[in-house]
């Protein structure tokens, strides 16, 4: 199954190109945007008694071409990242450490967009990249598992990891508000394929950057969930990002990214928009691991 956050607060399956309004499934006549959680997130909480009536609702219908995606979920706890997970991605930042070492680190909720939605950069005088990952959500709460991980994943996704390079800690680096785009909608395993064969694409401007399969993680998406519980107790919503390959690079006034996940079913493409940006609040510009020099240059 296809679910996706539409409308400012609704929840539907998408069925080739249409969705199936589930709101009423989880808001008891309440309006979407009174509840203190999203939709998603209880639809997702309840799955076991509503997922069946999740497959069969015949609400209204609508093109999805007339409707306003949001992340899938809105509001997740946390979101759990792998900071360098391909081995490629390692060499191109020319870095020692990766995730058996550096462990896992959280991106604030507050940074997630939906698509087709705009990337602002905060920054004039500062660098910002794509990073294009695979991105699971957990469908059950699950703390220090041993087994079996994979049974605690709700379905999948795709997730730009928006990146400013530089010496602050990641969480900062990473946290600025629509950093996080997801989408374009979580599908559950069943229809999802394998989460350890899958290809991740990143265009940027029409121009392919980064290719990969899932099978070079260095830990792959069970390791990544079980481990992820020893840091954490995981709840119903939260969301891992799963690292990004090789081929970040520069992000731009005016560009437009492309991010293919197989098994989706549809594409993330959000826009990216230097209005308003201002000079550095922090100082620093020209430390930590820094990717390949790029060719673009900031026009302004
Ligand atoms: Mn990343």
């Amino acid at each position: 199954m296809r679910l996706a956050s539409y409308n400012g607060g609704r929840i539907g399956r998408v069925e080739g190109d249409e969705i199936v309004d589930l709101t009423s499934l989880v808001t008891g006549g309440e309006k979407p945007h009174r509840l203190t959680v999203s939709p998603m997130r209880t639809l997702i909480t309840h799955w076991g008694e509503l997922g069946q009536r999740a497959a069969r609702a015949d609400g209204s219908r609508l093109p999805l071409s007339d409707v306003v995606l949001g992340a899938p979920i809105s509001d997740p706890t946390k979101i759990l990242a792998a900071p360098v997970n391909y081995a490629d991605h390692q060499a191109e930042m020319s870095v020692e450490s990766h995730v058996s070492s550096l462990g896992l680190f959280l991106k604030s909720p507050s940074s997630l967009l939906g698509p087709s939605g705009v990337v602002r950069l905060p920054y004039s005088d500062r660098r910002f990249d794509q990073e294009g990952e695979l991105a699971l959500v957990i469908g059950r709460p699950a703390d220090r598992i041993t087994s079996d991980p994979l049974s605690y994943v709700f379905g999948y996704t795709g997730l730009l990891d928006i990146t400013m390079r530089g010496g602050e800690d990641r969480s900062t680096r990473k946290s600025f508000a629509t950093f996080t785009p997801m989408g374009p909608w979580i599908v559950t395993p069943d229809e999802f394929g394998d989460p350890e064969q899958t290809d991740v694409r990143c265009s940027v401007n029409g121009e392919l950057r980064q290719s990969a399969n899932t099978r070079d993680l260095i830990w792959g998406v069970a390791e990544l969930v079980r481990y992820a519980t020893w840091i954490s107790p995981l709840l119903p919503g939260d969301v891992i990002t799963t690292g990004t390959p090789a081929g970040v690079d520069q992000l731009l006034d005016g560009d437009r990214i492309v991010l293919s996940v197989t098994g989706l079913g549809g594409e993330l493409v959000v826009s990216v928009s230097s209005e308003g940006a201002v000079t550095s609040h922090t100082t620093g510009k020209n430390r930590g691991p820094l990717p390949p020099p790029s060719t673009r240059t900031v026009s302004r």
